[in-house]
C-alpha cells in the first residue's frame, strides 16, 4: 500500500513525486510516495526529433532515489477507482497496489493512421521510435541506390512535423555526405491543410515559411497520404514521391487509462481536472500532464507540451500530499505561454502568449534558447536531494534567464 501512487515516470509523473517528496519533507511526515512507470528513465520527449535520440534520458533512480520515492518498473493496465487500485504488469508479474491518492501522469502518444504501408511510417513519438528513425537513417548509404534514397517525407505540419522536417535537411545531409551523396538529400513536408503549421500562429508562419525555404523543404498542401511502400509515398491527389523514409507526425491522444477513471474527457481524451488538478468528480485521484485538461491563464486549457506537465506534476503531488497532510491545496498556476520551434539549420522561431505573437529576436537568439530549453532547462537535476526539492516548490518558474544571442 502506497499513500500516495503516482503513474507515470514523464514531465509531470516525476514532478508530481517530488511535489509531493518536497512537502511530506517539510512536514516531517511518514507518507510513502511510489512511482510506477515501465522504464527505468525520464525520457526527453520533445528532443526525440533531434539526432542521436538515445542519449536524451534521465535515469529517473537519481531523481527519485535521493528524495525518498521508491520506482516500480511495471505498466499500468488498469485502474479502479471504488477499491482505490491501480493492476500494473512487470517482471515480477501482474501485481496490484493500493493509493490513498493518486496521479495519473502517463502522457499521450501519437495517433498513428491505417492505411496501406502504415507499419513503414516512422514517427519521433517515443524514444523506440525516434531511436529505429537514426539507425534507418544511418543505414541509408547501404542501401541500394535509386530515386528517394535520401528523400524523406514528413506527414503533418504541426510543431512536431516542422521540427522533424527542418532537422532532417541536417540529419540526411550528414549520412549522406562522407559518401559524396548531399545533394541527393530532399526533405517533403505533406499537410492536408492548404497552410504550413496553422495552430503555430499566422505571425509566425511567413519565418517558418522563409526557414522552409532556405533549407530547400519541399511543401505538398492540400494533400494527405494514402499509401506507402518501401520506395515511395503515394499521395491523395495521385502523384508519387520516391522516398525510402517517411514520418508520421499527425495527431495526438492523451494514453488510454484516462478512459478508466469515470470522469469526462476532452476530445483529445484528457481528463476534466479542477483547479488543484483533481479529477472533477473523483477527489482522490489527481491528473497531470498530457492526460489533464487543465485550466491554464486567461481562460484557456494546457496545451500537451513539457512547459505544461512540469508545472502540474509539481502542484499535483503538492496537492495529493496536502490532502493526506490536511492542509490547504494550492491552485494551478503556469508561467505565461510561449513557444519555440526548432528550425534545424535555419535557426529558431519564438512566440509569446496564446495568440502567438511573434517575439521580434534574431534567428540565432532564438536558436540560444531552443538550446538552452532542451539541453538544461526541461532536465531535472539528479544525485542532489536539496537542488530536487528545491525546484519542485511549484513557485519556482521553469524558465532562466535568456541566453545571450550568439551571433
Ligand atoms: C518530438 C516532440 C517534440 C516536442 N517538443 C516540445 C516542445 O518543444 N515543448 C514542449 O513543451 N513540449 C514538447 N513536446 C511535448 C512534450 O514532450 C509532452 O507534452 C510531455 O512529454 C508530456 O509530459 P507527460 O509527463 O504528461 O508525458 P510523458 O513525458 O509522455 O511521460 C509519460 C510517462 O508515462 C509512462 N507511461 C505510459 N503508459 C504507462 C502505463 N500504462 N503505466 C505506467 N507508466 C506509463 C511513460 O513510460 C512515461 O514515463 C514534444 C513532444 C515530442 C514527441
Amino acid at each position: 500500500m502506497s499513500d500516495i501512487l503516482i503513474v507515470g515516470g514523464g514531465f509531470a509523473g516525476t514532478w508530481a513525486a517530488a511535489g509531493a517528496a518536497r512537502l511530506l519533507r517539510a512536514h516531517d511526515a511518514a507518507t510513502t510516495v511510489t512511482l510506477l512507470a515501465p522504464g527505468p528513465d525520464l525520457v526527453i520527449r520533445p528532443r526525440l526529433y533531434e539526432a542521436d535520440p538515445a542519449a536524451y534520458r534521465v535515469p529517473l533512480d537519481r531523481v527519485l532515489g535521493p528524495i525518498g520515492v521508491q520506482r516500480v518498473a511495471a505498466a499500468a493496465t488498469g485502474i479502479d477507482t471504488g477499491r482505490r487500485t491501480v493492476t500494473a504488469e512487470g517482471a515480477d508479474g501482474r501485481t496490484e497496489h493500493r493509493y490513498e491518492r493518486l496521479v495519473l501522469a502517463t502522457g499521450s502518444a501519437l495517433v498513428r493512421p491505417r492505411l496501406p504501408g502504415a507499419e513503414l511510417l516512422h514517427d519521433v513519438d517515443t524514444m523506440a521510435a525516434a531511436v529505429a528513425l537514426e539507425e534507418h537513417l544511418q543505414a541509408l548509404p547501404e542501401a541500394p541506390e535509386g530515386p528517394g534514397r535520401f528523400t524523406a517525407v514528413v506527414v503533418g505540419a504541426g510543431f512536431t512535423g516542422v521540427e522533424i522536417a527542418a532537422e532532417l535537411v541536417g540529419r540526411l545531409r550528414a549520412a549522406a555526405a562522407p559518401h559524396g551523396l548531399a545533394d541527393e538529400v530532399e526533405v517533403v513536408l505533406v499537410e492536408r491543410d492548404e497552410v504550413v503549421g496553422r495552430g503555430l500562429g499566422a505571425p509566425a508562419r511567413p519565418v517558418i515559411e522563409r526557414a522552409l525555404d532556405g533549407l530547400g523543404v519541399v511543401r505538398r498542401l492540400g494533400v494527405t497520404v494514402e499509401r506507402v511502400d518501401q520506395r515511395a509515398v503515394h499521395l491523395s491527389d495521385g502523384s508519387t514521391v520516391p522516398a525510402r523514409t517517411a514520418v508520421w507526425t499527425a495527431g495526438v491522444r492523451a494514453d488510454g487509462l484516462t478512459g478508466q477513471i469515470p470522469a469526462a474527457r476532452d476530445e483529445l481524451g484528457r481528463l476534466a481536472v479542477d483547479e488543484w488538478l483533481r479529477v472533477r468528480g473523483v477527489p482522490e485521484v489527481y491528473a497531470a500532464g498530457d492526460t489533464a485538461a487543465a485550466p491554464a491563464e486567461d481562460g484557456h486549457t494546457v496545451t500537451q507540451s513539457c512547459q505544461h506537465a512540469t508545472p502540474q506534476g509539481k502542484y499535483a503531488g503538492h496537492n495529493a500530499a496536502a490532502d493526506l497532510l490536511g492542509l490547504d491545496r494550492e491552485p494551478f498556476t503556469t508561467d505565461p505561454y510561449v513557444t519555440c520551434l526548432d528550425l534545424g539549420g535555419a535557426g529558431a522561431v519564438l512566440t509569446s502568449g496564446w495568440d502567438r505573437a511573434l517575439r521580434e529576436a534574431p534567428a540565432a537568439y532564438a536558436k540560444a534558447r531552443k538550446r538552452a530549453i532542451n539541453e538544461t532547462w526541461i532536465y531535472p537535476p539528479v544525485d542532489d536531494a536539496e537542488e530536487i526539492l528545491r525546484r519542485a516548490d511549484f513557485r519556482v518558474g521553469q524558465r532562466r534567464p535568456a541566453p545571450e544571442p550568439t551571433g
